[in-house]
Parts: C-alpha cells; sequence; structure tokens
C-alpha cells in the first residue's frame, strides 16, 4: 500500500527472488514448500494507516489469518512483524513484554494498535491450539534508506524538511520521546528471532533504547543536514504517546542481539540516501546557460 517498486528494483533480476502483489486480507495460496513466512504487512506511518483504518484493521487481524492458514497448510515457521504500539501510551518505561500496555480502544491509533494486538492473540492462539511455530517482534520506530519521503513518519519528514529549508513541523512541545532504531539493525533483529528454536510465541521487543525527545531529534536534523530551517509547532495529535523505550534485555539474552547504529550515523546514511534520491528524480534543470 505504501510501499514504492523502485525500493526492489535491484532485486528484480536476482534469479531466487519473485515479486507477487497480493492483499493478505485476501487468503494467501502459494504453490510449493514454503519454510518461513515473515509477515510485515501493513502500513506503519500513523498519517496512511488511520487514512483507511478498516482496511489498516483488516490487514493486521485478517492477514494474520490467512498467513498462519498458510504456515499451519505449509508446516513453516511464521514470525509476526508486531509493534510498540502494543503497549499505547506507556505508563512504565523502558516497555518489557511483561507490559500489558494501555491502549485506547477507539481513538485514532486503534485501528493499528489493536490490530496488532489481536494479530500477537491469533498468533499465540494457533501456536497453542494447533502447533503453527510462530514468532513476535515488537519492533520499535525503525528508520534508514528507502523509507518515503513524503510518508509521514518523524526521521523521514523532519530530513525532507531540512533539505527544502522549509520549517521543521514539532507536535506538542516536542518532549515527547521515541527510540530510533536503524533498519539494518532491526533485520538483523528479525532474523535471528525467525532462526531462534527456544522462543516459542513469547514476544521480543526489537529496537534501540537509545531514547530521544522530538525536540532533539529535529535539532540532530538540523546539524546533520547543515539546513537553516526554523522549527514550528503543532498540536500535539490525539493519543500520541509520550514516551517510548524499549527493554531488549530479552533480545539480548535469547538472540544476542543489540542495535551497533547510533542514530547520529543511522541519521547520515539517511540523509545520503534522500540526497541521492533528489537528484536522481529532480535532475539538475538547464544545460546551456553560462
Ligand atoms: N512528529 C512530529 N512531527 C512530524 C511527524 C511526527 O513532531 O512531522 C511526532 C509525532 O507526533 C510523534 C513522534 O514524532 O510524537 C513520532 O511520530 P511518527 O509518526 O514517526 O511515529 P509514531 O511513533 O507516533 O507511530
Amino acid at each position: 500500500m505504501t510501499g514504492s517498486m523502485d525500493n526492489i528494483a535491484h532485486l528484480a533480476s536476482h534469479p531466487r527472488f519473485q515479486f507477487r502483489r497480493h492483499d493478505v486480507i485476501e487468503p494467501a495460496i502459494v504453490k510449493g514448500p514454503v519454510a518461513e513466512i515473515y509477515n510485515l504487512a501493513s502500513p506503519a506511518s500513523p498519517l496512511k494507516y488511520q487514512e483507511d483504518p478498516i482496511h489498516t484493521f483488516k490487514t493486521s487481524v485478517w492477514g494474520a489469518l490467512n498467513l498462519l492458514e498458510l504456515a499451519r497448510e505449509k508446516g513453516a515457521r511464521i514470525l509476526q512483524s508486531s509493534t510498540s504500539e502494543v503497549y499505547g501510551d506507556p505508563t512504565v518505561s523502558p516497555q518489557p513484554e511483561s507490559y500489558h500496555g494501555n491502549v485506547n480502544t477507539t481513538g485514532p491509533r486503534a485501528c493499528y494498535d489493536e490490530g496488532k494486538r489481536a494479530a500477537e492473540t491469533l498468533f499465540y492462539e494457533m501456536s497453542a491450539r494447533h502447533g503453527v511455530e510462530v514468532r513476535i517482534a515488537r519492533i520499535f520506530n525503525t528508520y534508514g534508506p528507502r523509507l518515503q519521503a513524503g510518508d509521514g513518519r518523524v526521521v523521514s519528514t523532519f530530513i525532507d524538511q531540512a533539505l527544502d529549508g522549509a520549517p521543521l513541523t514539532i507536535n506538542g512541545d516536542g518532549s515527547q520521546t521515541r527510540s530510533f532504531c536503524y533498519v539494518d539493525d532491526l533485520v538483523e533483529g528479525l532474523m535471528r528471532l525467525m532462526a531462534n528454536d527456544e522462543v516459542g510465541s513469547a514476544p521480543v521487543n526489537l529496537g534501540n533504547p537509545d531514547e530521544r525527545s522530538i525536540s532533539d531529534a529535529a535539532a540532530l536534523v538540523l546539524a546533520a543536514t547543515g539546513s537553516k530551517s526554523e522549527l514550528t509547532w503543532r498540536a500535539m495529535p490525539q493519543d500520541d504517546p509520550l514516551r517510548r523505550c524499549p527493554d531488549i534485555s530479552r533480545a539480548q539474552e535469547l538472540l544476542d542481539w543489540r542495535p551497533t547504529v547510533s542514530f547520529e550515523e543511522g541519521l547520515q546514511r539517511m540523509i545520503a540516501h534522500m540526497v541521492s534520491e533528489r537528484a536522481r528524480q529532480r535532475p539538475a534543470a538547464g544545460g546551456g546557460a553560462s
């Protein structure tokens, strides 16, 4: 829904890569054996998942059921990309997997949060009742190259605004926090979780415990881009969590995993990518004048 074919263009000629366009709310029919399924389907930006909330909810819940049925049929191991949003606006910080969350069932974020919570329940029960081999990753804010500039999430938005010289839009007073995990670290964590034979259906937090305020994130983006953009403040969206920071003890213990890319380093890599994307999409005008 929110991805881009450009993001997989470099894989298209790989002999072991195949792309099929399919909506996971429809049953998944696959010929031949399947060893592993990573369920990463869903828009993840609040801006995008709130555009069609009922479809977002179906993507999480019906999508989970359809892929779990496929895993059951094929005897495949299946990993669910769950989310830190299952903790809602947390009253404890950092959040361990044992924390049951503080989630509004009827607010604007509910379609995503409650959909992901229901999906975890389906994964848990399909494991307990039918012996499906499931893994549940609770992913905290992830960023990196190939995140869409207009996606609405904070890191890509701030970089885009900084590169345009436009004001950086801070929601609320900017004191709310997030913990940003670089995409390569996250992917390594997902693969280790998939490969782990012990963890079963117990959810595992995957994120970077380096907690930053949104104001700090804005200042870092300005410093890293060298932009002279100003800051502008908007109303805080309803149910926007005030704090978010993963307790990653379980991932460290079970998967021997922890993030290795600092926010400063990851920002540099993402900025470099966004700058080269801009050059690719908007080739320099002119060519005659001197
Ligand atoms: N945010 C912001 N300005 C923006 C986009 C987001 O201040 O232009 C804030 C947002 O209100 C939230 C945080 O940044 O407090 C992270 O938002 P994002 O949409 O990236 O993800 P979330 O963690 O809320 O799902």
